[in-house]
């Protein structure tokens, strides 16, 4: 389908997500994926560093000709559902390069745009521009549009340990959906879309088997209620993130 459009137009929210840090011009992109087939991938690109690397490799099967960043009020905090917060940002971002426009975005964060794997992994390639003082800027002062007290994802903060140390202490680190049973309205979409199959109702309440989850949060993404929180395990929590 997509060798029949002459050119892609990439039109993202300016979102945080839980898994990407960032849903920006190169997480968007995970939308042309297909139905079940987007299921497939998060099975098997299940954490952050592989799920990010499939991405980038669905960016280069895209390269769209144009993004356009709707970040006029952009979502802050447990991204990308309805745990995240609405903020207004004020911003709206175009250009060609989805590289450097989801560094812009991550520095409008208070953040690294090295800190967004897709952004780190794409422009190793060489698909783009990640290096704020090489990109081209028209239009506001890139001082003027970041916004230190933006809250970022609860699962981005393994990104303040230093870079060498977070490939080794990843793998102890580990956050899971629990749902809230207080939000929770039984509605089942979130029993739906996970490509487990690791939730059910039993009982009239939603239950998570834990040996299937990959932490994926497609769930927390879905849930029109709020209703799946973001947990630590006891390494995470020791370490303080
Ligand atoms: S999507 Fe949310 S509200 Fe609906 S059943 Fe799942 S946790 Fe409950
Ligand atoms: S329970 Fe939620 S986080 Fe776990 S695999 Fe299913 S959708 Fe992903």
């Amino acid at each position: 389908m997509l060798d029949e459009c002459d050119y892609v137009v990439n039109v993202p929210k300016f979102k945080t997500h839980g898994l990407t840090f960032l849903t920006g011009a190169i997480k968007n992109l995970f939308g042309l994926v297909s139905g079940t087939y987007k299921m497939e991938l998060h099975k098997n690109h299940f954490d952050a560093d592989g799920f990010s690397k499939m991405l980038v490799d669905v960016y280069i099967e895209t390269r769209p000709a144009l993004t356009i960043v709707d970040g006029v009020t952009a979502l802050e905090g447990n991204g990308p559902g309805t745990s995240g917060t609405p903020r207004h940002m004020g911003l709206l971002l175009a250009g060609p390069d989805c590289v450097a426009i989801d560094a812009v975005l991550a520095f409008a964060m208070g953040a690294d745009p090295l800190d967004v794997l897709t952004t780190r992994y794409a422009a190793d390639k060489g698909l783009g521009i990640a290096d704020m003082g090489s990109i081209d800027i028209l239009g506001e002062r890139l001082e003027n549009i970041v916004d230190r007290s933006f809250k970022l994802p609860q699962t981005s903060m393994v990104t303040k340990i230093p870079r060498p140390v977070q490939a080794i202490i990843r793998r102890l680190i580990h956050y899971y959906p629990l749902v809230n049973h207080k939000n929770c309205t039984g509605c089942e979409t979130c029993v739906k879309i996970c490509p487990q199959k690791a939730m059910s109702k039993k009982d009239g309440r939603i239950v998570i088997n834990y040996y299937l989850c990959i932490s994926c949060f497609c769930c927390q993404e879905t849930c029109p209620c709020a209703a799946i929180d973001i947990k630590k395990n006891w390494f995470t929590k020791m370490i303080g993130l």
